[in-house]
């Protein structure tokens, strides 16, 4: 078994041990210690990492109370090793971990709700609820939560003899064999739990729910805590400040200001739409004088595609509406009284394009030719 001297301080970073074994496995290297200050995944919460010797520490999983340390370099089995844990990581994942039981031990407290997921993501921390949460609800747990941030009471973490631990009124993700761990924060939570936290709550900073969704019956809360909370405002705040410029919208009126740029979005739509629809209208009464229209329709939303070439049609053999795309045209052939499945075939057979529909209204792609070239073809049919 690998002393754990996480367990007996949380702030130790540096420690010498000796190398038990190490293994090669897929070009990295297992290496066992006597002792070792990196905490291994578990829990919710990921591996440590920093050095060992001149090796980086890659991963830390614990097999069977055995730390696995992965590394990029091999040591020598019987030598002695100066570690270091990157403190930064270790802190925020203390942070996070301590402030998703303080989370975790209100909402069950207040609303009888167990955590039945927790996961430390690179972006995120997500914590599943087994029951729905509304935004009040939500607002009024993480309100609580950092009170007992602010209060910076001790966390505490201790293992019970069977006695005491018989007594206790914990939250437990599973059952536990053997020696149960304790994590108790005054006024929040009692958890059994064998991570790293901080040992005063003023130490996880702040306490912040970034989103919720309805997760399997329950809630699926995102959390950021400590410098991840300070790091997710700091990103909120530059991209404020980005849009509120861009919009000359002081920060605090952003969302009048969005909304005047919609507002001023879909009238330029409507008349750009009633624009089209005149420009069209004027250049379909010139094609009435033929029998075989063409037209170029990209005054129009290709939504409206299919109805104008019916009206192009209309009293005529063939109405044609073109639209140009980066290479050739998308096109719609109708006829109010010929099968237009030839003519769309001839079409694609000579300028290339694939095209289907039903007897009336032909549909597709043509990859050249231009407008007057497929006016003649259609003629000539
Ligand atoms: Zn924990």
């Amino acid at each position: 078994m690998t002393i754990r001297l996480f367990d007996q301080d949380v702030n130790q970073t540096d420690f010498n041990a000796t190398v038990l074994a190490c293994e090669e496995k897929n070009g990295h290297y297992l290496v066992t210690l006597d002792q070792t200050a990196f905490f291994p995944e578990g829990g919710g919460q990921g591996a440590d990492r920093g050095v060992l010797g001149e090796a980086q520490v890659l991963d830390a999983h614990d097999v069977g109370g055995v730390i696995l340390h992965t590394l990029d370099k091999p040591l020598a089995v019987g030598a002695a090793v100066e570690g270091r844990v990157d403190w930064t990581r270790r802190l925020s994942m203390m942070q996070q971990h301590t402030g998703e039981h303080i989370l975790s031990g209100i909402i069950c407290r207040e609303h009888g709700y167990r955590n039945v997921g927790f996961h430390i993501g690179t972006e995120a921390v997500t914590v599943d609820f087994s029951g729905p949460l509304t935004q009040e609800e939500i607002r009024r747990a993480e309100r609580q939560a950092n009170e007992i941030v602010w209060r910076n009471v001790p966390v505490r973490a201790w293992v019970p003899d069977t006695e005491t631990l018989a007594a206790l009124d914990y939250r437990s993700k599973k059952a536990i064999d053997g020696d149960v761990r304790i994590v108790h924060i005054e006024g929040a939570d009692t958890c059994a739990c064998c991570g790293t936290h901080v040992e005063r709550t003023g130490s996880v900073g702040q306490i912040k729910v970034i989103g919720a969704m309805n997760y399997k019956g329950g809630v699926r809360l995102s959390i950021l805590c400590g410098m991840r909370a300070l790091d997710h405002e700091n990103l909120q705040q530059d991209e404020n400040h980005a849009i509120s410029h861009a919009l000359s919208a002081k920060p605090g009126e952003l969302t009048p200001g969005v909304q005047r740029l919609l507002d001023e979005r879909d009238s330029l739509k409507a008349r750009c739409d009633a624009l089209g629809q005149r420009v069209f209208t004027t250049l379909l009464n010139a094609e009435h004088e033929r029998t075989v229209r063409v037209l170029v329709a990209d005054m129009l939303a290709p939504a409206q595609h299919r109805k104008a070439a019916a009206q192009l049609a209309e009293g005529g053999r063939f109405g044609l509406i073109l639209a140009p795309k980066e290479a050739g045209w998308s096109f719609v052939l109708s006829s109010p009284a010929e099968d237009v499945r030839p003519a769309a075939a001839a079409l694609c057979q000579r300028f290339g394009g694939k095209g289907g529909g039903p007897r009336d209204m032909s549909q597709g792609i043509l990859q050249s030719g231009d407008p007057e070239a497929f006016r003649e073809t259609l003629e000539a049919l």
